[in-house]
């Protein structure tokens, strides 16, 4: 049957770089069988614009009945004097929880092309590719009782709590081992299972669900050892798994490894699959409307999708690698451009990227 994705530009650079994924879409669906359609909707600060608000009912309606949704960024300063319910961001936000998108998938992939672009010695980083699978939902972001309280004594007292359900981490299990499912088979958990007993139960669920998948194997690592492997070696990582805040910081820890980020994908997931796929980099307003922005980390979203939510593994991997194909030629848009490199617009490597592809 075919399948049906929404296309939200966005803001700022946002219709720039979707354009281009667009066009690797339209190109997979003429010449490679892809049986997609697909339509284009406001989201953001655009939406702000048109309907004073960045979410209209009828575009989250449109979220809910598409397969995957295929998202630019979001969000600039001509928004930033608004009340905060009615920012971009309120839009993603509201689309994560609408739709119950409660599975980040945030690849660091470092192309060997681009080793010299980590802050990490290239040997150490070069074909990095390192999944993590972070709970987006649900732990100490979301758990109740929460505030600031005044004690007796008279001294304030601020406090969370990290809270996991087992059906709230049976879930995110089978994200990431469904996803080492199409990678090397190998899952890294990470928790702190000696001092938090929240994450006691997280490692005891983890062991649990992994019975499911035989194939796959299963490791745990101390959140405080994982920080500090992932700057040691990090490529000893297929799949890492995680709650929301310890996934926080240990996705944008693994993406400054790779050093640009204009070059990396993510996906939010829902229990069954669909999902809302992204450049993790925002809209960037200094070079919007310039024809400067990387649309590699956006056409990378689109081989996310077909992987993750269509089963279109082959067709991902094209993307994939007519992406590698022209960095192999030396094709650099700003962001990613060394001495010797041909530094292309946004269009122009979209162009690129299409030749590499037939
Ligand atoms: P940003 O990611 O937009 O930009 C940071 C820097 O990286 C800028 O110098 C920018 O030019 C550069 N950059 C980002 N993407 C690039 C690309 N594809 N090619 C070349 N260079 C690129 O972060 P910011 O400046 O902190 O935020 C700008 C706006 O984006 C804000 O309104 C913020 O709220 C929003 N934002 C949105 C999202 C989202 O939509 N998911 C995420 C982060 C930030």
């Amino acid at each position: 049957m075919t399948k049906k994705v929404l296309v939200l530009p966005g803001d700022g650079i946002g219709p720039e770089i979707v354009g281009q994924a667009t066009r690797v879409l339209d190109a997979l669906i003429e010449n490679h069988g892809l049986d997609v359609t697909y339509e284009s909707a406001l989201v953001g600060g655009s939406s702000y614009d048109a309907h004073e608000t960045p979410l209209t009912d009828e575009v989250l309606a449109q979220a809910k009945d598409a397969d995957a949704i295929l998202l630019g960024a979001v969000g600039g300063p001509k928004w930033e004097q608004y009340d905060i319910s009615v920012r971009p961001e309120k839009a993603l936000l509201k689309l994560r929880s609408e739709l119950e998108l409660f599975g980040n998938l945030r690849p660091a992939i470092l192309y060997k092309q681009l080793a010299d672009a980590s802050s990490l010695k290239p040997e150490l980083v070069s074909d990095l590719d390192v999944l993590i699978v972070r709970e987006l939902t649900g732990g100490i972001y979301f758990g109740q009782p929460r505030g600031i309280r005044t004690l007796e004594n008279g001294e304030r007292q601020g406090f969370n709590t990290y809270v996991y359900s087992e059906s709230e981490v049976e879930r995110i299990a089978h994200v990431a081992f469904k996803a080492a499912m199409l990678r090397d088979k190998r899952v890294c958990s990470v928790d702190k299972a000696n001092v938090l007993e929240a994450t006691e139960l997280w490692r005891e669920v983890m062991e649990r669900v992994s019975k499911e998948y035989p194939e796959v194997e299963l490791t745990h690592m101390y959140v405080d050892n994982a920080a500090m492997q992932l700057v040691r070696a990090p490529k000893q990582f297929d799949v890492m798994v995680t709650g929301n805040m310890f996934g926080d910081i240990l996705s944008d820890c693994a993406a400054m490894l790779t050093g640009s980020i204009g070059m990396l994908p993510s996906a939010s997931l829902d229990a069954n699959g669909k999902g809302m796929y992204e450049p993790i980099h925002g809209s960037a307003p200094d070079i919007a409307g310039q024809n400067k922005a990387n649309p590699l980390a956006t056409i990378l979203s689109v081989s996310m999708l077909l992987r993750h939510s269509f089963g279109e593994g082959a067709l991902a991997d094209k993307i994939d690698q007519a992406v590698s194909t022209v960095l192999d030629q030396g094709y650099r848009t700003a962001d990613i451009h060394t001495e010797g490199d041909t530094l292309v617009s946004t269009t122009e490597m979209g162009d690129a990227v299409l030749k590499a592809l037939a």
